[in-house]
């Protein structure tokens, strides 16, 4: 993690940091705090504020505006209208369940939670989609027999607070249409979605993908840069999706 012109760097010569290359929640608590600090961010965030509601409605210039009902923790509601918004709530909320008995999970948090418990556990079995055969002798396998099982089937997209009147939309996980995982072309660039990963399957992204993604997202607000017509941002998208169906993806 970290930022390109804030790297996350090991802090070898204060005694309170953790230099470790994996280190602990404190350090990385500590690392946002002083990116926060440094650019003036926490000014600009609204703590202890859930938002509840997005969606559209038309403005005096017939142009698209998004009301956004957000709730205090007090449980105080209060709308707003905002001429652009950005999504990026993330997408670890809404859990794919596993289809027992056949449990399934081999990515990189699976691999990870192996790592810590192979030391201490009795045994560790792992179920993997790609491997007919021990998801078979999974299956066979009395999953009611085993002490602890660890479900790493991964998430769901889901926008629950977002209403698009039904344009942009989440079907078999993919959300789209969107240009470039950002831009859905008949709102753009009104609405857009930054941190959704490429890769159906992938849970960590391109180091900073999420920050080139807000910085052109941020230049196009800005008028700095031009996005394509609504028609060229929709035949890249249905072009990117025939090479998905190429792939088989
Ligand atoms: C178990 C696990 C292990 C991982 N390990 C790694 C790793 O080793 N390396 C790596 O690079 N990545 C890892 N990841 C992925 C990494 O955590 C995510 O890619 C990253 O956090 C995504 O950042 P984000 O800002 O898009 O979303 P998030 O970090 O999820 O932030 C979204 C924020 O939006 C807030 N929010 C959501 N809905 C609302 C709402 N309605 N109103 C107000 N606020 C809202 C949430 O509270 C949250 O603070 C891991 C993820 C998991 C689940």
């Amino acid at each position: 993690m970290g930022f390109r012109d804030f790297p996350f760097v090991a802090r070898e010569d204060d005694k309170d940091r953790d230099p470790r290359r994996f280190p602990g929640h404190r350090e990385v608590l500590m690392h946002l705090k002083e990116f926060m600090k440094e650019f003036g961010v926490e000014k600009l965030v609204r703590f202890e504020t859930e938002v509840v509601y997005v969606g559209m409605v038309k403005s005096s210039d017939n142009f698209n505006k998004w009301k956004v009902r957000s709730k205090k923790r007090s449980g105080d509601e209060v709308d707003e209208i905002f001429d652009a918004v950005v999504v990026c709530v993330g997408h670890y909320t809404e859990p794919r369940v596993a289809d027992i008995p056949v449990l399934r999970g081999s990515s990189a948090s699976s691999i990870d939670i192996c790592r810590d418990i192979a030391g201490v556990a009795r045994e560790v079995h792992v179920a993997l989609k790609a491997s007919a055969e021990m998801e078979v002798s999974f299956s066979t396998m009395k999953v009611s027999s085993l002490p602890t099982s660890f479900f790493t089937t991964g998430y769901k997209f889901h926008f629950p607070i977002l209403d698009t009147n039904g344009i942009v939309t989440v079907h078999e996980n993919r959300v789209g249409p969107l240009y470039k995982h950002v831009f859905p072309p008949a709102l753009a660039p009104r609405l857009s979605f930054v941190g959704l990963p490429k890769g159906k399957h992938q849970i960590c992204f391109d180091r900073h993908q999420p920050e080139f993604q807000s910085k052109w997202m941020a230049g196009i607000l800005s008028d700095r840069i031009q996005l394509p017509s609504e028609e060229d941002m929709t035949e890249d998208i249905n072009a990117f999706y025939s090479t998905l169906e190429v792939y088989g993806a």
